[in-house]
């Protein structure tokens, strides 16, 4: 155990503690009695960037589950989207003596002064899924291979086009959308995408109609369907007057949903117009009903069941003084230093492989589906 929770043990009692983790609204308390180990009693906070899609929820609770089966207590908090909030939200966790954080960003470069502050109380932060920038103070990244989350986009794309092996079809034209600026996946997922769609767009068998090809132009602030489905909106009207829309790169469902309602009020589902490949991401529900209703064309899942264990085990590691498990110690610069990381690996899903991929697995019910 590190030495700050002896420090801490000392000025707090174990009632103290408690009460003030009781007493902060948003708990999910919880521990077993079973398997004390020298971390025995140790409280996990969780920030997690909000509740406005299915995944982060789920990302939670899993969480929550995987440290009370190694018998932690926990103290789950959602940031609802806004910067300043998450930052207090951890400030609050640190004041209450957490002993490891667990911190999806929801913009990764806030959080340094925070994190400043958890380093001074030797708090270890596990950055969760979207790396934090600009601070030494994060121990360890559990995540995705977020470049393979865009490569598998822009791959489904190009099949889907017959673009791939060499043939010469085309052009096809297409739109590019990519996640919120101030999220370091984003420019991963892009250019993952981007590796496999630019030599097309070179060719000319790929054809951005809007001319906006840079991701300063694409971007979608928080991740926000709406914001999406205006752009789509405002695209379609300014550049496919007299031409069809044939793909759109989606990095999100949530985006993609917002993109399927501005393609539909355009006219597009139809038998002489019908809706381009679109991809997306984390299969939520929605999203895979569209797939299987014929509307999405694929999502690209990420078993979020893995990446909780992966977070979790990296705290459990940290205090008993074990070093976590890492696969990945050179991709993630944030900008202070490199972040060792574990990565998972994400999976194209569409009509055909959704049962196998996502029910067989267990991660759905057939019935969620329906
Ligand atoms: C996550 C994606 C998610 C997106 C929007 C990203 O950081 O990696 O899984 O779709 O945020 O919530």
């Amino acid at each position: 155990m590190r030495n700050r929770r002896a420090a801490f043990a000392a000025t707090a009692t174990a009632v103290t503690l408690a009460l003030s983790l009781t007493a902060c609204g948003q708990n999910s308390e919880g521990g077993s009695e079973e398997n004390k180990g020298s971390s025995e009693g140790a409280t996990i906070g969780i920030a997690m960037p909000t509740k406005s899609s299915e995944r982060w929820i789920a990302d939670g609770d899993n969480v929550v589950k995987n440290l009370e089966a190694k018998g932690y207590k926990t103290k789950l908090v959602f940031g609802e989207d806004e910067p300043d909030q998450q930052v207090s939200q951890i400030e609050n966790m640190i004041t209450q003596g957490v002993d490891a954080l667990i911190v999806a960003a929801i913009d990764n470069k806030s959080l340094g002064n925070v994190l400043q502050q958890a380093a001074d109380a030797d708090i270890p932060v596990i950055s969760y899924d979207r790396l934090i920038l600009g601070t030494e103070n994060v121990d360890y990244y559990a995540s995705f291979d977020n470049e393979k989350v865009g490569e598998l986009q822009g791959t489904y794309i190009a099949e889907q086009l017959g673009l791939a092996d060499g043939s010469e079809k085309g052009p096809f034209n297409i739109e590019l959308f990519a996640g919120s600026n101030d999220d370091n996946n984003t420019r991963y997922f892009f250019q993952g995408a981007m590796n496999v769609l630019q030599p097309y767009i070179d060719k000319k068998q790929l054809v951005v109609r809007s001319g906006q090809t840079e991701l300063t132009q694409v971007t979608t602030l928080r991740w926000d369907g709406a914001t999406a489905q205006r752009r789509m909106d405002d695209i379609l009207t300014k550049s496919y007057k007299s031409a069809k829309v044939d793909a759109v790169l989606s990095p999100y469902d949530g985006i993609s949903i917002g993109i399927l309602s501005a393609l539909k009020s355009d006219g597009y589902g139809t038998a002489s117009k019908p809706l381009p490949v679109i991809t997306g991401q984390d299969a939520e529900v929605a999203s895979v009903k569209s797939i299987i209703a014929g509307q999405q064309s694929m999502t690209v899942y990420k078993d979020l069941r893995q990446l909780a264990k992966v977070a979790s085990d990296m705290v459990d590691a940290l205090l008993n003084d074990k070093k976590p498990e890492v696969n990945d110690t050179k991709t993630y610069d944030n900008g202070s230093k490199v972040v060792p990381a574990y990565l998972l690996e994400p999976v194209a899903v569409n009509k055909d492989n959704y049962k196998k991929a996502l029910v067989d697995s267990g991660y759905y019910k057939e019935s969620d589906l329906k």
